[in-house]
């Protein structure tokens, strides 16, 4: 992709009356400095609350106060089927049926949840390919899963890491130690995009590749989905799993999601821990023994939705419906390229992005890996009013957003960095 940049505020300011989605930024409250919005490159870590969550929230808050618990099938939305609501929505987010994706609980639950599911090791197959280095609530929930089993984590998980000097996970290093683990491989499960260096991974490839071996193939979307276009269905990705409170902007501790393809989730025999609401509706309330499992990645779910967890992720998935995630990964592309152009340009400050060069192999976001004076860069620009990420030892994550982001934000921050001594 060729683009013809220039550093400055009007060029940034032209690229904003450009872009189709400007008008996106005004649904959002930023937290401010000096009176003004901060540069808010964080959505990645936690999205911003858009206008209507106060008063969707009220709704909720008023039908709970007219109805009590007759709101379960009276309120405006009601509770009963609270969680059908999302579906659609988030059906077009991951690529999916609407049968295959559910509202639930929180995304580390989600994992285990769906681990008990398709990390059923028997014989010689018990392993699991993982990145080195993935989110650590990840390796905590894979490393007890393996242990449950009675299996060696040091034995059982397998860890892909990049090439020597490199920070780039190669899909073929993957399909490799998949080939290589052959019939002993149980599971893939990896992020979709690693919450570090922000790659994004070729998740069908690395699908096809787990099954030819016969084994699974689950991704952890939490820093994927909302970012990139995704298409488990059609990439016959098995599971899946996210929180919605990075760039879903649903809130701290938002409901997460499931996605489980529907070879499984309509599947009776196929193992799951049970709940009352994954049960069947029809039979719900008879209260009788048995587990009947509804459809679909629904009869994973175990107790009934919690609605005020809920709601934020209402007020934003409507605004996904209206802008669309290919119109937002478009916008992406172009502002991550820039902000991308202008950090080239800073000849100040000693860092490497570490994040793929390639703009198909990352989706909104930037990893810069200070070789010096990382944390004093960071701690500046915290004063100046850029709420960026920091992460030990010397990154400094940056997340400009599409849905919220805007050109003038990336100029502002090259700014703020140029004038670092
Ligand atoms: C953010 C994130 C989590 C957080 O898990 P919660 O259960 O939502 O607290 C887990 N894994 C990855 C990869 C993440 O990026």
């Amino acid at each position: 992709m060729q683009h013809s940049f220039d550093i400055s505020l009007e060029f940034a300011q032209t690229q904003d009356k450009l872009d189709i989605l400007h008008s996106y930024r005004e649904r959002f409250l930023f937290p401010q400095h000096n009176g003004q919005n901060s540069v808010y490159f964080c959505g990645n870590s936690l999205g911003l609350q858009s206008k209507t969550v106060r008063y969707l929230m009220d709704g909720e808050l008023n039908d709970w106060a007219k109805f009590g618990v007759e709101g379960h099938f009276q309120a405006r939305n009601p509770w009963f089927s609270y969680h059908q609501q999302f579906s659609e929505s988030l059906a077009k987010i991951v690529g999916a049926n609407k049968e295959e994706v559910v509202a639930m609980n929180t995304l580390t639950v989600n994992l285990h949840l769906l681990l008990m599911s398709f990390y059923r090791p028997n014989g010689n197959r018990y392993k699991i390919i993982m990145e080195a280095g993935a989110f650590p609530s990840d390796q905590y929930a894979i490393e007890t899963q393996v242990r449950m089993h009675g299996y060696n984590p040091n034995d059982a998980i397998i860890e892909i890491t990049p090439k020597e000097g490199s920070h780039i996970i190669e899909e073929a290093d993957i399909e490799a130690a998949i080939e290589q683990a052959g019939d002993s491989l149980a599971v893939v499960v990896l992020g979709g995009v690693n919450y570090y260096t922000g790659q994004l991974f070729d998740m069908q490839r690395i699908t096809v590749a787990a099954h030819k071996v016969g084994a699974y193939a689950g991704f952890d979307l939490a820093h994927a989905v909302g970012n990139i276009p995704l298409h488990l269905h059609d990439w016959a990705v098995d599971f899946a799993c996210w929180c919605s409170y990075k760039y879903l902007n649903s809130g701290p501790g938002g409901v997460g999601g499931a996605y489980v393809h529907e070879k499984y989730g309509n599947d009776p025999t196929f193992f799951r821990l049970a709940g009352w609401w994954g049960n069947d509706e029809q039979s719900r309330f008879k209260m009788q023994k048995g587990f009947v499992p509804q459809q679909g990645a629904a009869s994973w779910q175990m107790s009934n939705a919690p609605v005020f967890n809920m709601v934020a992720h209402r007020a934003s998935l409507d605004l996904f419906d209206k802008a669309g995630i290919i119109a937002l990964r478009e916008k992406s592309l172009l502002l991550t390229a820039y902000l991308e152009y202008l950090l080239l340009q800073l000849d100040n400050l000693s860092f490497t992005l570490i994040t793929p060069t390639m703009p198909e192999r990352r989706g909104a976001q930037l990893s810069l890996l200070f070789h010096e004076k990382g944390r004093e860069v960071f701690d500046i620009l915290t004063k100046k009013g850029v709420i960026a990420d920091w992460r030990e030892p010397n990154v400094i994550r940056i997340a400009p957003v599409p849905m919220y982001n805007n050109f003038e934000d990336a100029y502002r921050f090259y700014e703020i960095l140029k004038s670092i001594k």
